[in-house]
């Protein structure tokens, strides 16, 4: 099982296993909170949080919601708009201890433009 905690505690998530390989992505929202991505499917994640401990952000087509956390700002997760626990979800492993995280592989997404990873 891995954690990730955001920094005052108030929001923690579990996660079933370490993953294979976690996301960097260029996009114009990923770029700006320097979050890397684990996926997982929905149903598999726990998310320990008082429902005002969180606030949500999304914008365009509004398919997906970012969280944080609205005490210390930290971007926890995303899920979809519709239907959140039957898709695949998104965990931000910088708020996992690295040293859980040594040797996961990092991928470049390029989410900015063609949406095709660069390595
Ligand atoms: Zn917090």
């Amino acid at each position: 099982m891995i954690e990730a905690v955001c920094h005052c505690g108030s929001i923690k998530i579990e996660m079933p296993a370490k993953p294979d390989a976690v996301t960097d992505c260029n996009c114009s929202i990923c770029r700006r909170y320097g979050t890397l991505w684990a996926y997982y499917p929905a149903a598999d994640v726990r998310i320990h949080a008082r429902p005002e401990a969180l606030s949500t952000y999304s914008w365009g087509d509004r398919r997906l919601n970012f969280f944080r956390c609205k005490d210390c700002g930290c971007i926890t997760h995303w899920m979809a708009v519709e239907n959140p626990l039957a898709g695949k979800m998104g965990v931000n492993i910088r708020n996992v201890d690295p040293e859980q995280m040594k040797g996961v592989r990092i991928r470049h997404l390029d989410g900015a433009l063609s949406w095709k990873f660069l390595d």
